[in-house]
């Protein structure tokens, strides 16, 4: 793991080796701090809390992104707060608890998943975090997994994007959704709206960008849909230079939109 790096005034991200996962942290008010998608290890997580308490501030409030393991973990030595989820995402992490926990193991065994439930549910179609620091907007869409959100911080000009806009892997619509094309799609678009707001963006997995790279990374995943709806072969360095568990995520893609194909 990286030590926590300030990506922009009162924003730090740390970057974890499994899947380059990231944990960022926000300054609020007072000696107050948000979490978001804390990651990965016991062992780096209990050094994410130290860093911040070596920085002076305490855990005020955390937020999962979306109810997937990797951003679902947490441990005690961040303390008590509330780690909101929007109410569909929270219902979602109860809901596959056992699940996750299973998917964990899986890919990191002896991981700590004792906190895979732990979450608090905002108010159906919450616009913010209730939380005392900078003002949080919360980008619910339904990309990648049930009750996905984005958190952006307009005053700080930063996206969080859970995971979607990563450099290093390609999009990952919700196979189990009944539109999951059409849910990227109206994501991207969300996005689109808001880039010039946006002068970093940090996605779950990959590294940090700006706003010209917020615009390649839109404009890639948009070309990869394209690709994958035409039934063209998909030339994406993502995916090429991809792990083999992505390879495999695209072809169980390619087989629900296009029947019969394989690529
Ligand atoms: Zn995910």
């Amino acid at each position: 793991m990286t030590a926590l790096a300030a990506v922009t005034d009162g924003v730090l991200v740390a970057t974890h080796e499994f899947c380059t996962t990231t944990t960022t942290v926000i300054f609020g008010d007072d000696d107050g701090c948000l979490v978001v998608d804390p990651a990965v290890t016991a062992s780096e997580i209990d050094a994410l809390a130290a860093e911040i308490a070596a920085l002076g501030r305490r855990v005020a409030a955390a937020f999962s992104t979306h109810p997937h393991w990797d951003h679902l973990l947490w441990r005690d030595a961040l303390g008590a707060a509330p780690r909101y989820a929007t109410a569909a995402g929270a219902r979602a992490a109860r809901a596959c608890q056992a699940e996750n926990r299973r998917k964990a193991l899986a890919a990191l065994p002896g991981l700590d998943v004792s906190g895979l439930a732990r979450v608090t549910a905002l108010p159906e179609g919450a616009a913010t975090l209730p939380w005392a620091g900078p003002r949080v907007e919360v980008l619910e869409h339904r990309a990648h997994a049930p009750g996905h959100a984005a958190l952006l911080v307009p005053d700080a000009g930063v996206l969080l994007a859970g995971d979607m806009l990563s450099d290093v892997e390609i999009p990952l619509p919700d196979t189990a959704a009944a539109d999951p094309l059409g849910d990227y799609d109206r994501a991207l678009d969300r996005f689109t709206e808001i880039v010039s707001c946006v002068d970093v963006v940090v996605p779950g997995h990959g590294s940090v960008g700006d706003r010209a790279e917020l615009r390649r990374r839109i404009a890639a995943d948009r070309r990869y849909l394209a690709d994958v709806r035409a039934g063209r072969p998909v030339d994406d360095p993502r995916l090429s230079a991809g792990p083999d568990w992505l390879r495999q995520e695209h072809a169980q893609l390619v087989a629900l939109v296009m029947p019969g194909q394989q690529r």
